[in-house]
């Protein structure tokens, strides 16, 4: 239901924690976030997910369990549609080998015929979500193929292939500084700081940072770094969004 992601030179543990919280009127079931973090001997995705409220999710990782230092990251308020609310089907949602996490709002419409095809092809499911297709299908599409690699024209790709209505945002260890994100019929906007950059799916959480934001067309994709974004339109169309300034008081 809530969505916001950062990539800069802070630590986004706080800052994500703080978006959702700003997000929180909305309403949710659960929450979760993930970190990537370089320091170590290889990069990891390293996650947080509980049901229940925000504070719930704060308390398990102030037990300090899974470290969550690491300059990008996301978060993820839910509103569960498919999968009960429980800890295991609360966002992000990871490919096996946790290469990479997606984060949701929204339905995605024939979960079903991709969800059987992948496990025909071997992959093991670990939530009851529409939502976890999509870390397969675009750890599947980063690592063979045409789109091998290159993480927004995997996202891209998978994006053509689904139904329904959509904000997705995606992190790929390949791909450490950045976060791709993809829109249709679900609220996607990006927000614009120095030498730092958001997503979100309401400006509300992030203008305590920066106010300078893109709003993105239908079907459109971002690709975000510290350095900047870039848009394009996932279904290949001419590039949709538009920047503006955050002037109003929330
Ligand atoms: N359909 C997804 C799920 O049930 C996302 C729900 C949402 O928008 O929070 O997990």
């Amino acid at each position: 239901c809530g969505i916001v992601g950062y990539t800069g030179p802070r630590q986004a543990l706080p800052l994500v924690l703080e978006g959702l919280r700003r997000l929180e009127y909305r309403g949710y079931d659960s929450a979760g976030v993930v970190v990537l973090d370089r320091d170590g001997a290889a990069p990891q995705l390293n996650l947080a997910k509980k049901a229940g409220r925000i504070g719930n999710l704060e308390a398990f990782i102030d037990t300090g369990a899974v470290a969550l230092a690491g300059t990008t990251g996301m978060g993820h308020t839910r509103w569960a549609t498919h999968g009960g609310p429980t800890d295991r089907n609360a966002h992000p949602h990871t490919d096996m080998h946790r290469r990479v996490a997606v984060i949701h709002n929204g339905i995605i419409e024939n979960f079903v015929p991709l969800r059987a095809e992948l496990e025909a092809a071997g992959i093991e499911f670990s939530s009851d979500t529409d939502t976890e297709v999509v870390a397969h299908l675009l750890s599947r599409v980063m690592a063979d193929g045409p789109t091998a690699g290159d993480l927004p024209a995997s996202m891209a790709a998978v994006c053509r292939g689904l139904e329904g209505a959509f904000t997705l945002v995606a992190m790929h260890l390949d791909a450490p500084e950045t976060l791709v994100a993809a829109r249709r019929n679900s609220p996607l906007v990006v927000g614009i700081g120095e030498d730092e950059m958001f997503v979100a799916s309401d400006v509300a959480a992030f203008i305590a940072h920066t106010r300078n934001a893109v709003e993105l067309g239908q079907d459109q994709l971002v690709v975000i770094n510290p350095d900047g974004y870039e848009v394009t339109s996932f279904t290949g169309g001419e590039p949709d969004f538009r920047e503006f300034h955050v002037d109003w008081d929330l």
